[in-house]
């Protein structure tokens, strides 16, 4: 039994979720109640939880989410792919994450995918935002939370040329090959899988999985987005987590239970989450 399950005095290995968004899950199976999405979550071994930001003007709610739970952490940050809403400084940043409950900066990155349908945008703004992520992370020494999606070589040339190693953090919701993942794990920047490892057409990601060092891996939803298999196609929650760790789990010949220990291990230490934890 780790320390980490030792400190929070339960008899089974706990996993975390270490990138859901809460204040968007489908609620309606619990009468719009949270905590019977995350009791629910306890139930299959999950006990903790990493909510985070994607713009300003929802980050009060999880920030209450997280004052009134002491399984939840937030990060602070605005997504790449938002628009129009109140565009964050490095001061702002800051000064949000001075709250105790504030564990890392983001989410934040590059994503072409979805941004590059308007030809008459060259994205400066979203390179822009994200060099500002950075540097408000280096300023309040948090890690940060990288969102990259078909943009592979922007993302790691910007996070090389503003010394994001010097906080490093996960690459969140990783899809690509063994090559990025350790050019990312060299910039300082563990590996995190969500449910799209699960899915069979996944061959690549499933190979680093299988070969990346374990002690540089997280697990996550990203829920209510990306349901693992069994439930592809529908609303995903935090409790699913357990799935990506059974189905990596299987991939390097371990139990899950093993793989839970380790993944929960290097998300505190990552996050530096020092919080007591009394699950029963
Ligand atoms: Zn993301
Ligand atoms: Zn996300």
């Amino acid at each position: 039994m780790s320390d980490i399950n030792a400190q929070k005095n339960i008899k089974n290995p706990v996993l975390v979720d270490s990138h859901c968004h809460l204040d968007r899950l489908d609620l309606s199976p619990w009468q719009g109640r949270l905590d019977g999405a995350l009791e629910g979550a306890e139930e299959l071994g999950v006990g903790y939880f990493l909510c985070v930001s994607i713009d300003l003007e929802h980050y009060p709610n999880i920030l209450e989410m997280a004052h009134n739970s002491n399984r939840i952490s937030v990060s602070v940050g605005v997504h790449p792919n938002e628009k129009g809403g109140r565009e964050p400084s490095v001061e702002e940043l800051v000064a949000l994450a001075t709250d105790p409950s504030v564990v890392a900066i983001g989410e934040t990155g590059l994503d072409y995918f979805r941004s590059q349908k308007d030809e008459d945008d060259d994205l400066e703004w979203q390179r822009e935002r994200f060099r500002t992520h950075i540097r408000a992370a280096k300023k309040c020494n948090k890690p940060l939370i990288i969102h990259m999606r078909e943009a592979t070589e922007d993302t790691l040339q910007i996070l090389a040329e503003e010394e994001a190693d010097q906080v490093g953090g996960v690459m969140h919701c990783f899809v690509e090959d063994w090559e990025t993942a350790q050019r990312a794990m060299a910039l300082n920047f563990d590996i995190s899988f969500s449910g799209i490892v699960t899915f069979n057409s996944a061959k690549t990601l499933k190979e680093v999985a299988e070969k990346m060092p374990v002690e540089r891996m997280l697990v996550e939803t990203d829920s209510p987005y990306l349901a693992p298999v069994p439930y592809r196609g529908k609303p995903n929650y935090p409790a699913y987590v357990r799935h990506v760790a059974e189905c990596i789990a299987d991939l390097r010949g371990m139990q899950w239970q093993e793989l839970a220990n380790i993944t929960t291990k290097n998300f505190f230490r990552r996050f530096k989450v020092s919080r007591s934890l009394n699950i029963q």
